[in-house]
């Protein structure tokens, strides 16, 4: 694995000596309910960018700017860049967060962080503001025992990553010098599991839309008329029903033809993962319920695959139930798409399909609603993917797995190519159960010490990157 420099050792007591302050300052991150959501107060946000700059300031990083654009929630910038020889890498996460959902759900309150059998609980624990803490713990680790970086960096966090990074490709562009970087880390992604640590090479995208479907002017007393009228609601239930097979398989014509396949490398990675014990543990999924798909397809299948989801199905409400044959049956479907589908296709064959295959006299209406697009790494031999590896393997003290998310992550395109096509490495500290966007959203202890230990190698490893 090759021994870490004199410098890199240093940084590493440092983090030890650090490690209770980085925890404490996560702690004081997470109590800061900034989420980014409409109906959430803005100025909340605004905070939590200012706890994030203040943090940056303390770990002895430079230019923190808390940067306003338009009414976006805050982004916070900063760097260190003493070294013109050197690479730059820029270092990306986010200090938003999700809606705490229910709060009958949480065992403690989702803003007060809890710590409870090893993990550390509570909103935006795990996603993302451990994101923001591995970066700057490991840059505080250097620049308070060597008093430098072994390489330049830029770090940069986001204030609406949780509702789509809507204006994030504007932000690059107008900001475009100020961001220009060799690589980029972002540390918003998951490990497969506990302890092991994963560079996410590909992500889904994600199309989705709605469909109605309408039969009468109001819903009808069921006794009188039910046995003659058409059900709306009946009707919807089949119509979904033929999306996709028993297998989950989507019927759509001409779906799969633009799916790119697995290369032979991929094949073999994923081959040794326990994915069916990874799946059950962090959904929950008992055992007499099968998967859907063969055990060897699970990695194509999460990864690789596009899957159909039906969101949200709504006739009527489960409050209110009467004797009535409704009037109109509603659902939002998604796909998660995957290389080299192309969302705009795929959200017009859904919507087409659907069309086509309503029951016939219905009126159907189908409105196109979100869209984004997948990602995968361009270059697979650049050597930072190299390098990651091994720093990940120092920290965790175990192998590094090159995987897959079936998840969006919407910025990862626009932001890489916005800045020249630089590689992109996807970490993150998340494991199966960490719950992100659910309940009781939780972070491991151990991991958290080792993403950190990781990214001092990382930052060692880099001043020698050469992008290829
Ligand atoms: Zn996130």
């Amino acid at each position: 694995m090759g021994t870490p420099t004199a410098e890199t050792q240093k940084a590493l007591s440092g983090l030890e000596a650090g490690m209770a302050w980085s925890l404490d300052e996560l702690k004081r991150l997470v109590r800061i309910p900034g989420v980014s959501f409409d109906g959430f107060d803005a100025g909340i946000l605004r905070d939590s960018a200012s706890a994030t700059a203040e943090h940056m300031y303390a770990c002895g990083l430079k230019n923190v700017e808390v940067i306003q654009f338009g009414d976006v929630h805050p982004y916070v910038f900063a760097e260190w860049m003493e070294h013109p020889d050197l690479p730059t890498v820029l270092l990306y996460a986010h200090h938003d967060v999700q809606p705490p959902g229910s709060e009958a759900g949480w065992l403690s309150k989702p803003f007060d962080p809890v710590e409870r059998n090893g993990r550390l609980f509570g909103r935006g624990t795990a996603d993302d503001k451990v994101g923001i803490i591995a970066h700057t713990a490991a840059v505080a680790a250097y620049l308070k025992t060597i008093g430098r970086l072994p390489v330049n960096v830029k770090i940069l966090i986001e204030g609406e990553e949780e509702t789509g990074s809507a204006h994030l490709a504007e932000f690059v562009r107008r900001h475009k010098e100020k961001l220009r970087a060799d690589c980029m880390i972002l540390t918003d992604c998951s490990n497969i599991d506990t302890g092991i640590p994963s560079i996410t090479t590909s992500l889904r995208g994600i199309v989705s839309v709605d469909v109605e479907l309408k039969a009468l002017p109001r819903p009808v007393h069921s006794g009188f008329w039910g046995g003659v009228v058409p059900d709306p609601a009946v009707a919807l239930s089949k119509l979904l029903s033929k999306v996709t097979d028993d297998d989950g398989r989507i019927l759509i014509p001409g779906i799969l033809d633009d799916v790119r396949p697995l290369s032979a490398g991929e094949i073999a990675e994923y081959s040794s993962l326990d994915l069916e014990r990874i799946v059950r543990a962090g959904t929950g999924l008992p055992d007499h319920l099968p998967l859907l798909g063969r055990p060897e397809d699970l990695a194509r299948r999460l990864w690789r695959e596009p899957s159909l989801s039906v969101l949200a199905l709504q006739s009527g409400t489960r409050q209110m139930v009467a004797n009535i044959i409704q009037h109109a049956a509603w659902a939002r479907v998604s796909i998660r798409i995957v290389p080299d589908m192309r969302p705009d296709r795929v959200q017009k064959a859904l919507g087409d399909f659907l069309k086509a295959q309503c029951p016939p006299g219905f009126e159907v209406e189908i409105t196109p609603d979100a869209a984004a697009d997948w990602w995968t790494v361009q270059n697979p031999s650049d050597p930072v993917y190299e390098i990651a590896a091994r720093a990940l393997e120092k920290g965790y003290g175990q192998k590094a797995r090159f995987i897959g998310c079936g998840a969006s992550i919407p910025f990862v395109q626009p932001l890489t190519s916005e800045l020249g096509g630089i590689p992109a490495v996807l970490l993150g500290v998340e494991d199966p159960y960490s719950n992100p966007h659910s309940d009781n959203e939780s972070l491991h202890l151990g991991d958290f010490r080792k993403i950190l230990q990781s990214q001092v190698h990382m930052l060692g490893a880099l001043a020698g990157y050469r992008r290829a």
